[in-house]
């Protein structure tokens, strides 16, 4: 027998399941399984304490309808609550031409369409709760250098020098996992040659819950109500003119804004700090591997064009969640991975394929094609059925869903 294929003894594993990576996906797993009796563990290269931690920076995070649901779930809704702003009407137009489309909570009957805190309270709620998990344990910080997959567990190294042996690995490593790059695995990538600038923004008039979505001939521009009046600042410019918009001073980069999006929003009177996003789209070509699963942006990464990056790796989350809490003594078993990805796949492959024709088609200004877009906003907001679907599915309503999703705890 190969020495890769020679069974562990039990007492040399160290865990049934090991996370890789606890930014937004990764750190939401370790929740979500906090109740099990899965002896987990989870390595994070940055420390817990960290203010700089680039996952956890101030972008806005709209978190839709069934995220809310699935944080409701894990007994963490009630702690991001009081950061939360609701979204409660949500207005999609494009620049310059005629077509609108708008959604609003009363019509579908939901008390909000999605709800907006940013990236580093949400991530300060996590990792409050990660150090009261007492059956979960942190290497933090550390990162994992080096891995082998056997045939019933896996052996990680991490920078200093610790091994951990577990049945299980979760890559939730992020768009340029490591644990992807040890494996030697591919994955079929779109460069957008765009770059997302993202500020919060104060305006004259109070937000009202209202959503931006506005398509440019530079790019689309997302504003998401948030607290204290603010909203968030999605910004997508051809890579490298964002160097433009970050040399600005903040009264010309306010003026440039109010040029390109208009006084819908009201005045623009004050601008946070500004950054910028390269935007790629990836989706990893095997999701699931011998005692390893990818999820979050470690298995597709996308354009934050509708905000579903985040919304799509908490749906892993919560199905891979339910698979594992289903799976007895040996959750890392190529049947429970497979069964994981076959409740996964389509939801995956639909929100990559419709994010990446939705960049390309507003990324486009040829004239027809923008009159089209034009024509089809306007024929949509008259089409109330093809509305509520939009609406549920930017809600991450619709398939078939895991437990956490129905609200009910595992
Ligand atoms: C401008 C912008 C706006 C967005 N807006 C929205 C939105 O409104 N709604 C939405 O749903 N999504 C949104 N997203 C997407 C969302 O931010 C991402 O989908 C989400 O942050 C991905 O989280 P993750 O945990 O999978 O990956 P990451 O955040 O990349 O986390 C990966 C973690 O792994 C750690 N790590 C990496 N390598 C190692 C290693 N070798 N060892 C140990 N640890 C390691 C890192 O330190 C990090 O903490 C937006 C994205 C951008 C860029």
């Amino acid at each position: 027998m190969n020495k890769a294929d020679s069974p562990a003894n039990a007492t040399s594993i160290d865990f049934d399941l090991l996370i890789v990576g606890g930014g937004m996906v990764g750190a939401s797993l370790a929740v979500a399984l906090q109740n099990s009796t899965l002896r987990i563990g989870l390595v994070e290269a940055q420390s817990l304490h960290s203010n700089s931690q680039p996952s956890f920076d101030d972008r806005g995070i709209a978190l839709s309808f069934g995220s809310q649901r699935i944080f409701q779930s894990m007994g963490l809704w009630p702690e991001i609550a009081p950061y939360a702003t609701a979204i409660k009407h949500i207005h999609i137009s494009d620049r310059g031409r005629f077509g609108v489309t708008r959604l609003s909570a009363d019509k579908e009957r939901v008390p909000a369409l999605g709800q907006v805190m940013t990236a580093r309270e949400l991530g300060r709620t996590l990792n409050q709760r990660l150090q009261t998990l007492s059956r979960l344990s942190l290497f933090c910080p550390a990162k994992v250098t080096a891995l082998q997959a056997h045939t019933d567990h896996v052996e990680v190294r991490l920078d200093n020098g610790d091994s951990i042996r577990s049945r299980l690995l979760v890559a939730a490593d992020g768009r340029d996992s490591t644990i992807r790059q040890l494996l030697d695995l591919g994955a079929w990538q779109q460069e957008y040659q765009q770059t997302a600038v993202t500020a919060n923004i104060t305006t004259d008039k109070p937000h009202q819950g209202w959503a931006y979505e506005r398509f440019t001939d530079t790019g689309p521009m997302a504003l998401l109500p948030m607290s204290d009046n603010r909203s968030s600042l999605v910004w997508t410019v051809r890579s490298g003119d964002e160097q433009d918009l970050l040399a600005l001073t903040d009264k010309d980069f306010l003026d440039l804004l109010q040029q390109r999006f208009g006084y819908r929003a009201g005045r623009f009177t004050r601008v946070g700090q500004r950054h910028s996003h390269p935007l790629v789209l990836m989706q990893s070509d095997m999701p699931v591997q011998q005692r390893v699963v990818f999820i979050g942006n470690a298995a597709h990464s996308l354009h934050p064009i509708a905000g579903q990056g985040f919304n799509l790796g908490l749906r892993d989350v919560a199905v891979l969640a339910d698979c594992l809490a289903d799976a007895g003594a040996d959750c890392g078993r190529m049947d429970v991975l497979q069964r994981y990805q076959n409740w996964r796949q389509k939801d995956q492959d639909q929100v990559v394929h419709a994010t990446d024709k939705l960049v390309r088609l507003f990324s486009n200004d040829i004239g027809l094609l923008g009159q089209l877009r034009g024509a089809g906003l306007a024929l949509l907001d008259t089409l109330p059925p093809a509305k509520r679907l939009l609406a549920e599915r930017s809600m991450g309503l619709g398939d078939r869903q895991p437990r956490l999703g129905r609200g009910i705890s595992l």
